[in-house]
Order: C-alpha cells, then structure tokens, then sequence
C-alpha cells in the first residue's frame, strides 16, 4: 500500500507519516476518532460525523485542530488524493505530545491524523445471509485487573480533582472504594489493622499492594483483604496510596474531610520505612 496520509497540516507517504511515542493517544487513549464512508465519490452522513467530532473533542477539552470548512477540504482533498471513490475516511485526534503525567495543562497542540482505506462498502454479503452473534457481560472497560493504557478516565478525573485542589481522585463504584487514579488504597482501623481491597476485576492487581501486605503481616500487623465503604475510609485511623515510584504514601483528608488526626499516621510511616529498607536490601543492582 502506498497511501498519502494527513498528518498535523502534512500531506505524507504512509510509511513516512510518524506519530511520538509520548502522543497522549498512545500512552492515555487520550484521542478520539470519527469514520466517515466514501460511495461513489461521495462523502456520506458527513455532517453527523463532522458534529460528533467537535462533541467528542468538546468534552475532553481538547482543541478543535482545524475550522469547519478545513475539514471537509480534507476530507475532499484526502479521497482524491488516494484516488478513493468507495471505501472510507479514518480521523484521529489525540490531546498531543507531552512527556508521561497522569495530568495535562489545559492547552495542548492536538496531534491530527487522517487516512484512507479503499474498500467495497455497497455489496457485504451479510446483507443477504445476515449475521449471527454471542452475548457477552457489558464490560467496557471493567478489567482494570489488566494494566492496559486505556487511562483516559483516571488521567481527567484527576486532571480535574488537582484544578479543584485536590492531590487525586478515589474511585468509588456501589459504595465501596476500589482505588486511586494510580495507585492502590489502603485503610488502617483504630485496632490498627490493615484493610485493604482484595482482589478481583475491580482493581489493578498493584505490585507494591501485594509486597505491603506481605510486610505488614511479617511485623506483625493484621491485614484483611476485603471491600470497605468511603465511610469506612473517612472514620479510619489512617490512610494511604501504594504503588511502584510512590511506594507507600499517607492520605490524610478524604473530600475535605480529615482522616484520623488529618496528619501522617504512625503505622503509614511505619510501613513506608519497612518497605523502603526492605526493597532495599533486595533490590536488583543495575552495574554487573
Ligand atoms: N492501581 C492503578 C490503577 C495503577 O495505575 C497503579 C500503578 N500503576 C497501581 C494501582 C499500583 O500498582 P503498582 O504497585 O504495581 O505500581
């Protein structure tokens, strides 16, 4: 194939067009995407799709990357230039390029792509024999047990959570917490035990989670791994985030409201000590 792809205000061989690997819609799904159909020259239900677009982009907040009028030119511009009189127009786009951070400024340069692939849309054969189909459970997207990038979520709750003061968002799904943005959650009771979600779909699987548990067992805290209530979390003793660059750290207010004496708590400290020494003195050296 050796299609002429659209790429941030350029007209490129395919194999030359290049997107970074920091592009937003690849490290945080953070892009959208409209197809609109080509029949016999002609763009089809394009409006609809050409309003959609500025929804979508809309409600992300990411700009529109180029005006109205611009977009059916190329829209135009793209079918002829690849010769395509039935097939369709792919767009991308993405919040843009900025080094890896859960959160982004409020002005980015979008990164805009658009392709064509050439394709008989006027005669499926499904038309005629129809299709058969299997029901699956509704789950877009509920395996957050897998560590995917599709991250677009968390990046603009917390996005919008640090605008409103805040240091991250808690996600809560039927009253019970499930985790942090990045991070796992964790609660200590005024007995001074560990609660801490256990595990299931509902949340990633943390690394640092599993190694605090071990930890906090083998000095003796007691850890229970079950489901806890935000008003569970807001009556704890003690709170705080693990996950693998922030190790173990203390949560002290939950929306505005102080947990424990609403300072760092003995047994968080206690446990981010223990975890430092320990990963320590196991860590893996670099130099040979
Ligand atoms: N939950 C989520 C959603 C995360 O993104 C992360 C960090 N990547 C964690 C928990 C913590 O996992 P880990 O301790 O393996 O870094």
């Amino acid at each position: 194939m050796n299609r002429t792809v659209y790429l941030n205000g350029e007209w490129l061989a395919e194999t030359e067009a290049k997107v970074s690997v920091f592009d937003r819609g690849f490290l945080f799904a953070d892009a959208i995407y409209e197809v609109t159909a080509v029949i016999d020259g002609k763009l089809i239900d394009y409006p609809g799709h050409a309003a959609r677009l500025r929804r979508s982009l809309d409600a992300l907040g990411i700009a529109m990357p180029v005006e109205d009028a611009e977009l059916l030119t190329l829209h135009k511009e793209i079918a002829k230039r690849n010769g395509i009189t039935e097939g369709l127009i792919y767009l991308q786009v993405s919040r843009g390029v900025q080094d890896r951070d859960f959160l982004f400024p409020e002005t980015m340069t979008p990164s805009f792509v658009m392709f064509t692939q050439a394709k008989r849309v006027l005669d499926n054969p499904k038309w005629k024999t129809g299709l058969s189909l299997q029901t699956v459970p509704e789950g877009r997207w509920s395996e957050r047990q897998i560590k995917t990038v599709q991250l677009l979520y968390s990046s603009v709750q917390k996005t919008q959570a640090h605008r409103n003061g805040f240091d991250d968002v808690l996600f809560v799904e039927n009253g019970f917490i499930t985790e942090a943005s990045s991070a796992n959650f964790h609660i200590v009771t005024a007995e001074g035990e560990l609660i801490t979600r256990d595990l299931s779909n509902a949340l990633l699987h943390g690394i640092t989670r599993g190694s605090i548990v071990d930890l906090a067992r083998q000095a003796g805290v007691v850890a229970h791994e079950r489901a806890f209530t935000v008003e569970e979390a807001k009556s704890a003793n003690e709170a705080f985030l693990t996950s693998a660059t922030s190790f173990v750290t203390p949560v002290v207010s939950l929306d505005g409201q102080a947990i424990g004496t609403g300072k760092v708590g003995p047994v968080s400290q206690r446990l981010l000590e223990i975890y430092i020494r320990e990963q320590l003195s196991r860590a893996l050296p670099i130099a040979d």
